[in-house]
């Protein structure tokens, strides 16, 4: 098994992204990334469906790409990134850091989002890639990701995750999932 190297949360063109699919892509293939998520936001003005879809599918990108979605949770601002692989999907509480939640309350609102219905796999203890150690703790009981949630420059390559497992879309989500992750950050 190799140790590959990836981002579970990036944008687009489809959504507030300054990149399209292919330059996204290209990026990440030019800092030899092993695997992406694309996330775009499905409430944003630029989403488009089933272009969305349709426009990565015909992506032919080397390293391995994950379809994905930036969900909102109805009730309240807090976003929800649902990253697909083939049979397996990853559920992530996005970016903590950006609604100032603090550890009990972040323990409180996945209890809630859990009770109506949500999936929670994994947390993510950045900020558009800057690392927010606070909710790196025991307390909160998801596993910890870091992600760079690549917007526009100097988003790209902020933060990403390390997993040893075969190059299969399953098998990363299924190691994540149990917490078999490293975090890695290229500033703080
Ligand atoms: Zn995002």
């Amino acid at each position: 098994m190799a140790l590959l190297r990836g981002n579970l949360h990036a944008h687009t063109t489809f959504s507030d992204g300054v990149r399209s699919p292919a330059a996204l892509v290209a990026e990440y293939e030019s800092r030899a990334y092993d695997f992406l998520a694309i996330t775009d936001h499905d409430d944003h003005d630029n989403w488009v469906e089933p272009g969305y879809a349709q426009a990565l599918a015909r992506l032919k990108p080397q390293l391995l790409l994950f379809r994905g979605v930036e969900l909102n949770f109805d009730g309240f601002a807090q976003h929800v990134g649902k990253v697909t692989g083939d049979q397996e999907t990853l559920w992530v509480l996005n970016h903590p850091a950006r609604y100032k939640l603090s550890v009990a309350q972040t323990v409180e609102r996945i209890a809630f989002m859990r009770n109506a219905g949500w999936s929670l796999d994994a947390i993510e203890v950045t900020d558009t890639g800057l690392y927010r150690p606070i909710y790196d703790t025991e307390a909160i009981p998801l596993v910890k990701i870091a992600t760079d949630d690549a917007h526009r420059p100097p988003h790209f390559g902020r933060a990403w995750v390390e997993v040893e497992a075969p190059r299969d879309r399953d098998k990363i989500i299924r190691a994540i999932r149990a917490g078999d992750v490293r975090l890695g950050f290229s500033e703080s």
